[in-house]
């Protein structure tokens, strides 16, 4: 109970998810280390007034060069730019001419979005477990969850580390099915050296200020397939081909040049930033040995992985978790839950069709998140090792 208690002994009211900057820290305490910091440098800020003086902010000549520079990432696919990652899902889904009497295996450890986007179209999302282990779609649950409806998998790079798509792209070419990869918390990951965003039929990006990079909002989808990034080009501006042509229907999801300029900015410093994130990984996956011993879980990576960590989220005992928490905000250091409530559970998905969920259900009991992103400082690094450390110590026990 202790745990609960700020050192005055007042209950401290809950802490917010995901701040990018601390609240005004305790009296003789440094301000905590926030789990996120998201960027708008000189350099975004620059980007953002040239195209605002240029007069033009609407889809242009920034998006079509972002798109361009992005398809560098993914091996030189086709790009299309939206003003979301769940616009990027979603427009996939429609292109690929998924809908109502379809239906789509994902995960449900995720980020609604991943399933929104499947129910915005009409079609009904089923749900699979987790690897053993991991926090990527299990290939053999994928598999137990196809049916005579089934028309894609959607698997996610939770986190920033690719699924098991050297096993799941086979199993959707064996079934006939479709693969979209939702890889909004994974740009630049790899697996056998080759970017996520380049297996399946779209790869999914979102550009929100907590992902690795951001375009204040955007998305982008890559495409194998140039005829269907022409459809997705259509579908993101009403429907229109050439001149007014009206010849699908379509909606507005554009992203504008004011994004694209931000992007731009943001993707030419993606590499230094996940190497600084491997490097605080590096630094956690070391440092936390004495918190392992007490029975604490690092992030596994998967063989041939190249994991950009957006979140380095370890395990802890789920009936220590609140405690764990609690104790680091103590110490000046914010965890975070993503997620808490698996999909499944969340009201909106009351009755959709799973298979049982038991890893599932575990991660989103034991999982908490410690500060990896790129601007945290060698003292901040420091600072979190040293509080998981004593934290792991004094409640003692690991995930079962
Ligand atoms: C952020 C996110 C999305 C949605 O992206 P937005 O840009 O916020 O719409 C979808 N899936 C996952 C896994 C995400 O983390």
């Amino acid at each position: 109970m202790a745990g609960l208690l700020a050192p005055g002994g007042a209950a401290r009211p809950a802490l917010p998810d995901d701040v990018g900057e601390g609240r005004p820290a305790e009296v003789d305490r440094p301000s905590p280390v926030p789990v996120a910091r998201p960027v708008i440098g000189e350099a975004e800020i620059e980007a953002a007034v040239r195209v605002l003086r240029s007069g033009r902010v609407v889809q242009g000549p920034e998006v079509a060069a972002f798109e361009e520079e992005f398809a560098e990432l993914v091996d030189g696919r086709a790009c299309v730019a939206v003003n979301s990652g769940t616009s990027a899902l979603y427009l996939s889904l429609l292109a690929l001419g998924i809908g109502p009497g379809d239906e789509v295996v994902l995960p449900s450890f995720s980020f609604a979005a991943t399933a929104n986007a499947v129910r915005l179209v009409g079609a009904e999302p089923v749900f699979a477990d987790l690897e053993q282990g991991g926090f990527g779609l299990d290939p053999a649950a994928a598999a137990a969850a196809i049916g005579p409806r089934t028309a894609a998998l959607l698997p996610v790079h939770l986190y920033g580390h690719p699924a098991a798509l050297d096993r799941l792209v086979p199993l959707a070419d064996r079934h006939g099915l479709l693969l979209l990869e939702d890889a909004c918390q994974a740009h630049a990951a790899t697996l056998h050296g080759r970017p996520v965003g380049t297996f399946g039929a779209v790869g999914c990006f979102s550009f929100h200020p907590t992902k690795n990079m951001h375009a204040l909002e955007g998305g982008m989808v890559t495409v194998a397939d140039r005829q269907l990034a022409a459809r997705l080009r259509m579908l993101r501006n009403q429907g229109m081909a050439e001149g007014d042509r009206h010849e699908v229907v379509g909606g507005n999801l554009r992203m504008t040049d004011l994004s694209a300029a931000v992007g731009r900015v943001q993707l030419t410093a993606l590499a230094g930033r996940t190497a600084r994130r491997r490097a605080n990984a590096a630094v956690l996956d070391t440092g936390l040995s004495p918190a392992r011993s007490h029975g604490l879980l690092c992030p596994a990576v998967a063989d041939g992985a190249g994991h950009v960590y957006n979140r380095y989220t370890v395990r802890v005992a789920a009936e220590q978790r609140a405690d764990f928490q609690e104790e680091l905000a103590r110490r000046g250091v914010r965890g975070s839950v993503h997620y808490a409530v698996p999909i499944h559970r969340q009201p909106a998905y009351q009755g959709q069709r799973r298979l049982p969920l038991p890893r599932t259900e575990a991660a989103a009991a034991q999982v908490l998140s410690l500060p990896v992103h790129p601007e945290l400082s060698a003292g901040e690094s420091a600072r979190v090792v040293a509080a998981v450390n004593e934290v792991a110590a004094l409640l003692d026990g690991g995930p079962r």
